[in-house]
């Protein structure tokens, strides 16, 4: 009989997860069923950057996490065999106002990119270099390059991941459930059980662990970004431009450019879209492009990202139940850490073997009790 293994959530995790479940049971010893409701999903809604190398952030769990997450997008992309519309190395631009600042940055990059092999290569532009590379921009500040920046569209990303996934024999049902005190899993068909389950339920962890009396200590945060298209950039695999205090900018083929994104604490679980965030989003877009105006906004996405005190993700199993495995607070850096945790959890549950993580996450018992 298969060894019957549930997912709930269809994010980043939950969808790597469920694709490298099926991916790697090469002998079908598994019945996958993936749960996902969908709305509020982070993924979705995000900017789309995977570029952690020159991030401010000091944390060396999530570092380490995070570079090895950027480096293993090569293998997901081959193994789920993804195109340029799901997921594109185009470089990232990286810019410092400060000139010392800039001098400082680019010292660090040339240390890191010595033994970071996923970085490729670092190099130092003028404002007028990093105007020939983003046509849209007007005035841009100088900036440094880094040649294996990246960035996916993520609803496409999933999309595939998904339908890779179902190729494979996985269930996808969408719905919302939650475990029972038992720990079976409240279906629109009743109750089901199952014998491993994925929890990567995003910022509603929370609500999903209740029925089993644990609270996980993850807070809500609104980010909304703006879908813009632009004549100038029809040229395509274009650089992301990542400016200093501004928002992000990221050009996909075809004219369509991202800016984004805000960090509303307030706005918690809210998905309205509001017109103050897409004038903060256009004003900081002008900053660098001053051509942009609001009528070439065709569109805003907003998400809700799961934030956990010491803004550092966790993953590992439920304290004192190896069989439920978490992984969540991705924060606002969730599509570069996120498929590796989900490809380790889906991994640990085929080689029926928990893996020592402690160099990526603290102990899961710290963010839930
Ligand atoms: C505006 C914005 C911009 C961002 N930009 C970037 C970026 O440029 N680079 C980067 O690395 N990261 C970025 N992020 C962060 C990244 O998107 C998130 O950290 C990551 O996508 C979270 O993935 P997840 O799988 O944990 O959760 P989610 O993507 O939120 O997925 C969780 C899923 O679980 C479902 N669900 C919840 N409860 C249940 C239930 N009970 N039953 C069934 N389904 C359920 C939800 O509906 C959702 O579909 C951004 C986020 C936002 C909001």
């Amino acid at each position: 009989m298969a060894r019957k293994v549930a997912v709930i959530g269809g994010g980043i995790i939950g969808a790597t997860a469920a694709f490298y479940l099926s991916f790697l049971d090469s002998n079908h010893q598994l019945a996958i069923t993936l749960f996902d409701d969908g709305t509020g999903q982070a993924t979705k809604a995000a900017s789309g950057i995977i570029s952690p190398w020159l991030s401010k952030r000091r944390n060396k769990r999530w570092y380490a996490l995070a570079k090895d997450g950027a480096a293993f997008y090569s293998k997901l992309v081959a193994d789920a065999q993804l195109g340029s519309d799901a997921y594109q190395q185009t470089g990232t631009i990286v810019t410092r106002r400060a000139k010392d600042a800039l001098e400082a940055l680019y010292q660090e990059a040339q240390i890191k990119v010595a033994h970071t092999p996923a970085m490729q290569a670092v190099q130092m532009l003028s404002s007028q270099e990093v105007a020939q590379r983003l046509p849209f921009l007007t005035n841009p500040p100088a900036g440094i390059f880094v040649k294996g920046g990246a960035k996916i569209d993520g609803a496409v990303f999933i999309d595939h991941l998904l339908s890779r996934a179902q190729q494979n024999g996985v269930t996808l049902k969408r719905q919302r459930v939650t475990f029972d005190a038992r720990g079976a899993i409240e279906t629109t068909d009743g109750p089901e059980l199952f014998e491993n389950v994925i929890v990567a339920t995003g910022t509603w962890m929370k609500g999903t662990l209740e029925p089993l009396n644990y609270l996980v200590k993850v807070r809500p945060q609104k980010g909304q970004l703006i879908d813009l298209t632009v004549s100038e950039h029809q040229r395509a695999g274009l650089p992301v431009l990542m400016p200093e205090s501004l928002s992000d900018m990221i050009p996909f083929d075809g004219g369509k450019l991202v800016v984004g994104a805000t960090h509303e604490n307030d706005g918690g679980f809210d998905l309205q879209a509001t017109s103050a965030a897409e004038a903060t989003l256009l004003g900081n877009a002008k900053t660098f492009a001053k051509r942009l105006s609001a009528n070439q906004i065709t569109g805003v996405r907003v998400g809700t990202r799961a934030y956990t005190d010491d803004f550092a993700p966790f993953f590992g199993h439920l304290p004192n139940n190896p069989n439920i495995l978490l992984g969540g607070g991705l924060g606002s850096s969730g599509l570069t850490t996120g498929p590796i945790i989900g490809y380790l959890l889906a991994k640990s549950i085929v080689d029926h073997q928990l893996g020592d993580w402690q160099r990526y996450t603290k102990s899961v018992s710290q963010y839930v009790i």
